[in-house]
This record gives C-alpha cells, sequence and structure tokens, in this order.
C-alpha cells in the first residue's frame, strides 16, 4: 500500500506519494487561496489526490494534515487560524468527495510525529514538537503514536496561559503563547519599543550583527522569559525525552544556547538536559507526518 499525504496550509497546499518505506514518489505544491472559501479548499485538495492516485497502480491510504483540531464529540473542526475551515465537518466532506476514508490530524502533531519517525528526534521515545511560525502549536508523540488526550487538545501549547493579565488572543483568552512567540507577536512587539516595522528575520540579524540599538536586548530579553516560561511548563508536566522545534522561527540561532538555557534555569528539577533540537524535514514534516497517521 502506498500512501498519501496532505498538508493543508493557510498559504499553501502540499500533495506528496510515498511507497512502503517512505521514498517519494510524487509531490506536488499549490497555492491555498483560502478567500476563496471553504468549497475551494475541498476542489483543491480533490484535484491533489487525483494527481496523485494517477502515479501509482497500488492502493493508497490518505491523511491529511490541517491547522486547527477535530472536535472529539462532533468531529467538525476546532481552533484553526485558516478560519474558513472551522466549524466544517472537513472528514466527512471529503470522504464523500474522495469515496475514500481518511484520517485528519492537526498540523502540529503531524509534525511531531514526523519529525519523531524520521527527522530530529528519532530514537526518543517522548517527544514534544513545537511549531513556531504564523501560528504557535505543540504536539505530542509517545512511542510513535500521537497522544490526542480525551478531548484532542494535548500538547495545544501555543494556547496556555502565561500571563493571566495578558496579551488578548482570538482565542478568547488572555496570555496565549502564541500572542508572544508567534512571528506577527514578536515583530507587533518590536515595532511597539522600537517603533520600526520589521520581520523576526530582520530582527535577529542585527541582534546577531550587534547593531546598535538598545531595543534589542530588550526584545530578546523578553522573548527569552516567554519562551522559558512556555517550555519550562512542558517540561515540568511532561519531562519528554526531546523537544524538537519547528516553524519558520526555528531558524534563530539563539534558540538554541540562550534560550534552552532560560527554559532550563524555570524546570523544577535539580538536574535538567532536556535537548531542544532544530527539526530535521523542514517545511516537508507535515505531508510526511499525514502520510503515517
Ligand atoms: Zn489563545
Amino acid at each position: 500500500m502506498h500512501n498519501i499525504g496532505i498538508d493543508l496550509g493557510g498559504t499553501k497546499t502540499e500533495g506528496i506519494l510515498l511507497d512502503d518505506n517512505f521514498e517519494i514518489i510524487e509531490r506536488k505544491r499549490v497555492k491555498t487561496n483560502q478567500e476563496k472559501g471553504y468549497s475551494s479548499i475541498l476542489e483543491l485538495i480533490k484535484d491533489l489526490v487525483d494527481h496523485l492516485r494517477q502515479k501509482t497502480d497500488q492502493k493508497t491510504s490518505l491523511g491529511i494534515c490541517t491547522p486547527g483540531a477535530l472536535s472529539k464529540e462532533t468531529g467538525v473542526i476546532k481552533n484553526s487560524n485558516t478560519q474558513c475551515l472551522i466549524g466544517k465537518d472537513l472528514k466527512n466532506d471529503l470522504e464523500n468527495i474522495l469515496n475514500q476514508e481518511i484520517s485528519i490530524e492537526n498540523d502540529a502533531n503531524c509534525f511531531a510525529l514526523a519529525e519523531s519517525k524520521l527527522g530530529a528526534a528519532k530514537n526518543f521515545d517522548v517527544v514534544f514538537g513545537v511549531i513556531m511560525g504564523t501560528g504557535v502549536g505543540g504536539g505530542i508523540v509517545i512511542k510513535e503514536q500521537i497522544h490526542n488526550g480525551r478531548t484532542n487538545i494535548a500538547g495545544e501549547w501555543g494556547h496556555h496561559c502565561i500571563r493571566p493579565q495578558g496579551n488578548s488572543c482570538y482565542c478568547g483568552k488572555k496570555g496565549c503563547v502564541e500572542t508572544y512567540l508567534s512571528g506577527p507577536a514578536l515583530e507587533k512587539r518590536w515595532e511597539e519599543i522600537s517603533g520600526k516595522q520589521q520581520s523576526v528575520s530582520e530582527i535577529v540579524l542585527d541582534l546577531e550583527n550587534k547593531k546598535n540599538n538598545n531595543q534589542y536586548p530588550r526584545w530578546k530579553g523578553e522573548f527569552l522569559t516567554n519562551f522559558g516560561l512556555a517550555l519550562g511548563n512542558v517540561i515540568d508536566i511532561l519531562d519528554p525525552d526531546a523537544i524538537v522545534l519547528g516553524g519558520g522561527l526555528s531558524n534563530i540561532p539563539f534558540l538554541y544556547d540562550d534560550a534552552k538555557s532560560s527554559v532550563y534555569h524555570r524546570v523544577f528539577s535539580d538536574q535538567i538536559d532536556t535537548p531542544i533540537l532544530k527539526n530535521k524535514l523542514g517545511d516537508s514534516a507535515g505531508v510526511f507526518g499525514a502520510c503515517m497517521i
């Protein structure tokens, strides 16, 4: 049996066809156009799956990696930053269109699973995967199995509170990790304290080059504190064997030294050496993970 995985992202959607050894037979990437609404997303997935099915004469499994979680009670999508998916029964609708049973998983869970099976966290039993990009998410994998939890929200790291009186979040709560550690949140904070509009990668580059602006240490200090709090909590509760970072912000070099120290500093333990690893599969983790669910 061959495996088809679809990674439905906010801006791009990727499809992949893998053989039994997870070797790539075919992959294709298209623009998502989420502003055209839910029906265009269904069409786009159907086109991709049809294309991939033509590349093999074997039976195929089909997994979809999507932002948001599936409600355990109703099956509809909740908590998605691709907002036209919220409240939709994507699994049922796709099964009807594609005439096949499918599996759907949250993108951070797919990321954690793929990195645990094939990537940076291979050979670690309990893995916490973190995505830091436009949004912030997390997933727990135990012995190569996703841990979903009683209500399908296990590992929803981006929306646990680190500051009860803090920033308002679209989810309705205050002080969520996502409102401090997402790309847009970090850029907004930089603009507040420096008056400048810059991307996170530009800010980090200036920091590395020791550009003379005394707001940089302040911005970085807050970043380190929030990152330390947010991952220190995870270690205190889950004590994973490894943490693997993904998403655009995982390219920031200081996450693996200064920020790691900030995490260790906040953990309730006399001895701490949890590896904090950069992902190995890059952008492909979601689509590989979708083939494995
Ligand atoms: Zn939130």
